[in-house]
């Protein structure tokens, strides 16, 4: 596997080491073996996130400088609509302070108790920005998502049978909109086809249901499109991310991840009714809706990275370098979700540590072993995220996957940074019989992996 040559040189560093490990040992524990509440320089190799993780250009420190604070209608806000105006082609934004306040704004202005909103699959903060409006947030990912060996091309695709199915059980009225994400993060950061968006949009459409994407991983599935679905390879990024968007009637975007900027979201729509409320909206939780909660030097490295996130040589090799990760964990015998996503690389947990049940936490517990086998830091995606009790029958109801994530800050890691982390997974491996699950000793209602705490079995 070819990893390709970084497409930029390095210009400022920021020192990391791997402390010792009864240092890590304690930290852990100190932790109660969550790793959200790690100190970040306790840890050799973060790659929890790739959410405003990612290095900012030359460019885009020059930007900041360029700042203007004016509170109303600044100058900063104008570069940036420009860019949002000439990329996604809605008729109307505001910026937001991240991806899951235009979620909860969207989330206020729609979402009445009982309602229901479907999508592929919703990213965790989705999911809860609906719940919290006592929604009930649907997954209807293609079956093949389920599959970790499967090596569907667009794994991220909406099941247009069940979506049809759906809107005909529960009716128009009880659906306020419609999501799809691209690319499914929850689901292995796999792309959706632009057939399928196109599928997706005429369903909701034909109901009369407002059509939303979740972009914030747009340009990565746009590169995966132009690279897998006949027809693209001679359309530029941009183009297709154009026709992308020519299809929904809104969408809300983190700009912490295609936007590579450390803080920020925007949330667009065409209703002009819609766009009323949710500047008022905005105004009570963000701020005036020039600047959304953001700083003016914020929204100028929006503005710019909004570019860079759209370079196809850039693209190429964050696609090639996640790619490379996976390929030497799968030669290492560590199963990943196949075909490997944009953003991260997904191990089946459940697969390394077959002999940890679900209520146990198996991809916790392998998220916790890399932090004590090397000092690295990835997220679990499984019973500790996704577990819920069914709101009718009070049952819980267990996701079909264990995944743990090792997800890739833009720009930031280097190829031998990667043959680390196979290392640390390979001697894991070796000796994954004595590994063992967890429990919680804290866990609040909604969001619970970012503050629960645990205790070893
Ligand atoms: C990160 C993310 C969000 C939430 O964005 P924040 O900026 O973290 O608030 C929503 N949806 C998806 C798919 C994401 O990856």
């Amino acid at each position: 596997m070819h990893y390709p040559p970084e497409p930029f040189r390095i210009k400022v560093t920021e020192p990391i080491r791997l402390i010792p490990r009864e240092e890590r040992e304690a930290a852990l524990k100190a932790a109660g073996y969550n790793l959200f509440a790690l100190k970040a320089e306790d840890i050799f190799i973060d790659l929890l996130t790739d959410s405003g993780t990612g290095a900012m250009s030359h460019d885009q420190w020059a930007a900041l400088m360029r700042g203007d604070e004016s509170y109303a209608g600044a100058r900063s806000f104008h570069r940036l609509k420009a860019a949002v105006e000439d990329i996604f082609g809605f008729k109307y934004f505001v910026p937001t302070h991240q991806g899951r306040a235009a979620e909860n704004i969207l989330a206020a202005c729609l979402v009445k108790p009982g309602m229901y909103v479907p999508s592929n699959m919703h990213f965790d903060t989705t999911d809860a920005n609906v719940r919290a409006r006592r929604g009930r947030p649907v997954n209807l990912v293609i079956d093949e998502a389920a599959d970790p060996a499967n090596p569907h091309p667009f794994k991220g695709n909406l099941d247009i049978a069940k979506l049809k199915a759906f809107i005909a059980q529960h009716g128009r009225e009880n659906i306020p909109f419609g999501m799809i994400t691209v690319t499914n993060n929850a689901g292995g950061g796999q792309p959706v086809s632009m057939e399928n968006l196109k599928a997706v949009a005429d369903a909701y459409h034909e109901a009369g249901i407002p059509f939303f994407i979740d972009a914030a991983r747009y340009a990565e599935n746009c590169y995966f499109i132009q690279q897998r679905e006949p027809g693209y390879r001679h359309r530029s990024v941009k183009d297709i991310a154009r026709e992308m968007f020519a299809l929904a009637d809104g969408m809300c975007m983190s700009a912490k991840k295609d936007a590579i900027v450390n803080i920020g979201g925007l949330l667009c729509v065409n209703d002009e009714t819609l766009f009323q409320n949710i500047k008022n909206e905005l105004i009570l939780r963000e701020g005036f809706p020039t600047y959304g909660g953001l700083a003016g030097r914020d929204l100028d490295a929006m503005a710019v990275g909004l570019y860079e996130g759209l370079d196809e040589t850039y693209l190429a090799y964050r696609i090639a370098q996640t790619a490379y990760l996976a390929q030497r964990l799968n030669d290492a015998g560590i199963p990943t979700i196949q075909p490997a996503g944009g953003h991260g690389v997904y191990v089946n947990a459940g697969a390394v540590l077959p002999h940890i049940p679900q209520h146990e936490f198996p991809a916790q517990a392998l998220a916790v072993e890399l932090y004590r086998e090397g000092g690295i830091r990835g997220v679990e995606i499984g019973s500790v995220m996704f577990a819920h009790p069914d709101p009718d029958t009070g049952q819980m109801v267990y996701p079909k996957l264990e995944l743990l994530r090792l997800a890739i800050p833009r720009r930031t890691y280097t190829q031998s940074h990667f043959d680390y982390v196979v290392e640390t997974l390979a001697n894991i491996k070796s000796r994954a019989a004595e590994v063992r699950g967890y429990k919680f000793t804290y866990a609040p209602e909604l969001l619970r992996h970012f503050t629960a705490r645990f205790e070893p079995l």
